[in-house]
């Protein structure tokens, strides 16, 4: 069995790089006809209350909406930081950032001159998918290492094409300033390469086309491995500042050039849903689409609204990790509203169960298999999420309540604040987090101090990656 695996491997590479001359052998990759496919859709920068069906009065997503209609809506889904760096490594991994190096007090993220990424020996959703014999793609946004041992391909993706860290990076003397290079951006100001694997095609990348680019990418990818298991990671690069959006959608959405962009990325939404159903694949592919971290406040009206959450990018108010989330599959999962708690780190553990690929068990895992959820069949699996920024557990939310015991605003000088005794909310009740109910509730207070205790006594220190 180990000896085919290597061999799928090999075959898996070939074909997705487009290699001809081996067509013949796509039979042979059928082998496990009810193997589903995996396309996790990830907005940068997205609020939760950018989507229609998430709220917005004035932003057209009808392709979101109707995946919703059709699939479900998820109304406390997470991710694992409020950042972009350590909330891509936690999707990928299934585990906390601070356990694998992937977040600091010092620098936020990754940067164009830092050293680090994804430490080698860390198992991403494609090397797991990869041993079953899945074709796996990154295309968009990377930001977990730029250096080749922490590229994409060097994470068992077979196939790259993207930016691989902010749209915002590498930015150029030309600007006039950094507020005004972002309000009115030329691509010319960021001189972000696009790779396609290891090679650079383009700098500065053409930001204007640049989701319309990613959808063909994926749109390719998809025909080109419908005769077998895939994982496509489709991380767009927008809505993060600076905006840019094609010409067909300048000037279309009355929430201004911030609304031409989330309409952009819904009708990439429509293509990817449409490329399924002709190819026949809509009933054995699971859709998840979410956002990164939350919309990033600070640029004012070219920055996302987290709707009726507080806080946005940066903090662990529920508006900077609480994302817009929409799952899809055709036929298989009940339509509806899931309340359910789960996060980007469960997919992990969702996907390699529907896979069947056995986890090693080398490591901690913070994911757990949300399919009991997601085909209402079982409870929910999750009963605590850990509001990290950066290094520090800040808040923690069990069932209906949350507890701050640390609270700072995103960003800014102003210095942490520690909070003794912990702010409590109930988020079923107050999701704005306005009503602080700790004095009430003594009993829940203690219990989450234990939590928060016994959790960072399971923390090891590992090796800083956005230091190096
Ligand atoms: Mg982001």
């Amino acid at each position: 069995m180990r000896i085919l695996n290597t061999q799928m491997l090999a075959i898996t590479g070939l074909l997705s790089l487009g290699i001809t001359g081996v067509r013949n052998i796509h039979a042979a990759e059928k082998l496990n006809p009810s193997k589903p496919n995996f396309i996790i859709i990830l907005a940068d920068d997205m609020g939760y209350g950018d989507v229609g069906i998430f709220g917005h009065p004035t932003i057209k997503t009808p392709n979101l909406d109707r995946m919703a209609s059709e699939g479900q809506k998820w109304t406390n889904f997470y991710v694992a930081a409020p950042v972009c760096t350590p909330s891509r490594a936690g999707l990928l991994t299934g585990r906390l950032p601070v356990r694998t190096g992937m977040c600091s007090e010092k620098r936020r993220v990754l940067f164009p001159d830092s050293k680090g990424g994804l430490p080698e020996n860390e198992m991403t959703i494609a090397s797991a998918l990869k041993t079953t014999g899945y074709a796996t793609a990154c295309i968009g946004k990377w930001h977990l290492g730029h250096l080749p041992q922490y590229a994409p391909n060097a994470h068992g993706f077979d196939y790259y094409f993207g930016i691989p860290y902010s749209n915002d990076m590498d930015a150029t003397s030309l600007k006039p300033n950094r507020l005004e290079s972002i309000l009115n951006p030329r691509p010319e100001y960021f001189i972000v390469p696009l790779m396609r694997n290891s090679e650079i095609i383009e700098r500065p990348a053409d930001q204007t086309t640049i989701t319309k680019r990613y959808t063909l990418e994926a749109i390719k990818f998809i025909k080109q491995n419908k005769q077998m298991p895939f994982f496509l990671y489709l991380a767009h690069s927008m809505p993060h500042v600076p905006l840019f959006r094609s010409r067909e959608f300048e000037n279309k959405s009355l929430r201004g050039v911030y609304g031409d962009v989330i309409e952009e990325l819904d009708w990439s939404v429509g293509e990817i849903l449409k490329s399924l159903k002709e190819n026949g694949l809509d009933e054995n592919t699971l859709v998840v689409f979410t956002s990164d971290n939350g919309p990033w406040l600070v640029f004012q009206d070219q920055g996302g609204s987290a709707g009726l959450l507080s806080g946005g990018k940066g903090g662990t108010w529920e508006g900077g990790m609480r994302e817009p989330t929409i799952m899809h599959w055709t036929g298989k999962l009940k339509p509806g509203v899931v309340m359910d708690i789960a996060t980007t780190m469960d997919l992990l553990p969702t996907f390699a169960s529907l896979a069947h690929v056995i986890l090693p068990n080398d490591r901690i895992y913070d994911g757990y298999d949300i399919s009991p959820v997601l085909f209402g069949t079982g409870k929910d699996p999750r009963e605590v999420v850990y509001y990290y920024r950066d290094t520090q557990v800040y808040a923690i939310r069990k069932g209906d309540y949350k507890a701050h015991f640390i609270t700072q605003p995103e960003y800014g000088s102003e210095i942490a604040t520690i909070q003794d005794p912990p702010l409590l909310f109930n988020l079923n009740i107050d999701p704005s987090e306005k009503h602080n109910v700790a004095d009430q509730f003594p009993k829940v207070i203690a219990e989450m101090e234990k939590i928060l205790e016994k959790h960072r006594a399971g923390i090891m220190t590992v090796e800083n990656q956005l230091e190096k």
